[in-house]
């Protein structure tokens, strides 16, 4: 099959982004130029199974890059740009901001320079298809009180570094539709949980932790709520957008699935319990540690998906159940994955794979 579009991905090494990049290349019809800076959370393993794929593009660089940017635009003029790269952990924000600034916020304001310049001189089909989706989180709207959700014209009230990073890129893209006319689209989204995710948030470190016999470190007294959605729930609602949405809109993303950060540590322990009948570590909730709260700590988040359901028709297809059980299962089957992260294998011998263009 041709490809009928090109979508410039940046972060597609990472979580969600290598989801959404090897969803792409699965379907078929689509040439993806995978521009990914590889910091820490960036995985070529996650890409192995596209790796050879003609349609696979994969480039080393930075989206604060301006002229590698502009190259690759004109090079392989794409009808779209997706922007997941990020500084994504809310922990490391509050230990070291800066890496937040400069991608978040400069390396946004920069991509979103590049975009205009190739968007204003395609001719004018091209220039009417071209769209700018923004992948953005749903804590730029702070925390909530026991009830209501976030929707998407709650105000912005940021309370970490990281939040308020991705806030400041949400606003900048939005000025680029208000000032400029870029075609920009915005998602904000709740947890994602999946295969392929750094074992450093929630859900893989909780696993990995587990099959070790280590301790499950819960923050405070695990009451914080979040909502959860299953990345290729999130894949699918991104590939909805691009192709449906509304140029200068918003649209909240999330799973339906409101949980105590407490309960979804004791629904892994009874899965890893059900899954691992020999394991020396049952039951594994012994394993649940509670440790001094994360600063700032927002309590409830909550997702408002009615938007996006009513008017572009996507509604999640996995529910907390299923999605959990697919990922424990995807964990215990690549713990190779996982082992190549913890003991820092994953990165620098592959990195010349990557190319220029
Ligand atoms: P991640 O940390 O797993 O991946 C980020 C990727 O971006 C990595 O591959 C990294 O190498 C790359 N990157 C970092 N700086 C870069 C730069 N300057 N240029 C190019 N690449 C760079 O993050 P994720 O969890 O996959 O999140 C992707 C996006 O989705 C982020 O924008 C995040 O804010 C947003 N988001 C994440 C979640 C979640 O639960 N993980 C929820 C909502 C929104």
């Amino acid at each position: 099959m041709q490809p009928t579009q090109t979508l410039l991905v940046t972060g597609g090494a990472g979580f969600i982004g290598g989801n959404f990049v090897i969803r792409q290349i699965q379907r078929g019809d689509t040439e993806i130029v995978n521009l990914d800076a590889l910091t820490y959370a960036g995985n070529l393993d996650t890409l192995d199974s596209v790796e050879d794929h003609p349609n696979h593009n994969f480039v080393l660089g930075s989206i604060g890059d301006s002229a590698l940017v502009d190259y690759l635009l004109l090079r392989h003029q794409p009808t779209a740009i997706v922007n997941f790269a990020a500084e994504s952990h809310v922990d490391r924000s509050i230990d070291s901001p800066e890496a937040f600034i400069q991608t978040n916020i400069l390396g946004t304001f920069q991509l979103l320079e590049a975009a205009r310049r190739y968007w204003r001189n395609l001719a004018d089909d091209a220039r009417n298809r071209f769209r700018f989706l923004h992948v953005s989180t749903d804590e730029v709207y702070g925390s909530l009180g026991p009830s209501g959700r976030f929707t998407e014209t709650t105000p912005y009230q940021p309370n970490s570094p990281y939040s308020a990073s991705k806030a400041s890129s949400d606003h900048l893209v939005r000025a680029y539709f208000h000032t400029y006319g870029l075609p920009v689209l915005t998602t904000n989204c709740s947890n994602n949980y999946g295969p392929f995710q750094f074992p450093e948030k929630l859900i893989p470190l909780m696993i990995h932790n587990a099959l070790a016999g280590r301790p499950l470190p819960v923050y405070g007294d695990g009451s914080n709520v979040r909502d959860w959605l299953y990345v290729e729930d999130h894949c699918r609602a991104i590939e909805r957008v691009l192709e449906a949405g509304t140029p200068g809109e918003v649209y909240n993303v999330g799973g339906n699935n409101e949980l105590t950060n407490l309960s979804v540590v004791q629904a892994l322990c009874d899965l890893l319990d059900e899954l691992c009948p020999d394991s020396p570590h049952r039951p594994h909730r012994q394993l649940i540690n509670f440790v001094t709260d994360r600063p700032g700590h927002d309590r409830r988040y909550a997702i408002d998906a009615g938007k996006i359901a009513s008017q572009l028709g996507w509604v999640p297809s996995e529910t907390f159940a299923t999605g959990l059980r697919k990922t424990v299962r995807w964990y215990l089957d690549h713990q190779n994955w996982c082992q190549r992260v913890m003991d820092g294998s994953y990165r620098g011998e592959r990195l010349g794979t990557g190319t220029a263009g």
